[in-house]
């Protein structure tokens, strides 16, 4: 069994308030008489589901191509938390043992990839602080952020960095029940870039 946690990558996936959109540019079409279809892509790298670089948040922060694979590959715990809209998961919340060293969150609070809801939720530092002291290296939500949407200062990025723990955002968890899965969410090799999209899934354990 396995659950795409992936939204799809249209033109109509909303991205931040100010980002730069989906956008594709046909070359040649082979509906138009060309020998080839060939298109470019133009876009945010943190475009549906994506993996945040530690340079998106940190002066010191490496990109992605420099980062172990082990972060988005392997075990992997979802934890369905009930969280009003706006506000960040307190430790109390979350009321279930952490079994895995991936964690991802669903919120339930960004139903909609095409339609961009600022009152998302996202994490406390104090979670993530309490994360990393068992043992977990890679936390993931169904929300645009793990901060809040106005959040200038990004306490639970910067928590994450300071552990060095990893970042995935975007994901989609609606269908999936709560419970250990392996996850594969690669992100690609960019040199430099501050993020990369990922085609996510969990496999049953
Ligand atoms: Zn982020």
């Amino acid at each position: 069994m396995i659950y795409d946690i992936t939204p799809l990558i249209s033109n109509q996936l909303k991205v931040w308030p100010g980002d730069t959109p989906l956008s594709r540019e046909i070359l040649s079409d082979i509906n138009q008489g060309d020998n080839i279809t060939l298109s470019s892509i133009h876009a945010t790298a943190h475009l549906g589901a994506h993996a945040d670089a530690p340079n998106h948040y940190s002066a010191q922060g490496s990109d992605l191509s420099e980062r172990s694979l082990d972060y988005y590959l392997g075990p992997c715990q979802v934890i369905k938390v009930k969280v009003a809209r706006g506000q960040r998961i307190l430790p109390i919340q979350i009321q279930i043992p952490i079994q895995e060293k991936r964690v991802l969150f669903a919120t339930g609070s960004y139903p909609n990839p095409n339609e961009f809801n600022t009152d998302f939720a996202a994490l406390s530092p104090e979670v993530i602080e309490m994360l990393h002291r068992q043992g977990v290296i890679t936390i993931g939500i169904d929300t645009p952020s793990i901060d809040l949407f106005e959040s200038k200062e990004l306490p639970s990025h910067q928590t994450v960095f300071r552990y060095e723990m990893a970042i995935l955002e975007g994901l989609i968890l609606a269908e999936v029940p709560e419970g250990c899965y392996e996850l594969i969410a690669l992100p690609l090799k960019l040199q430099d870039f501050d993020a990369s999209p990922v085609r996510a899934v969990l496999r049953s354990l």
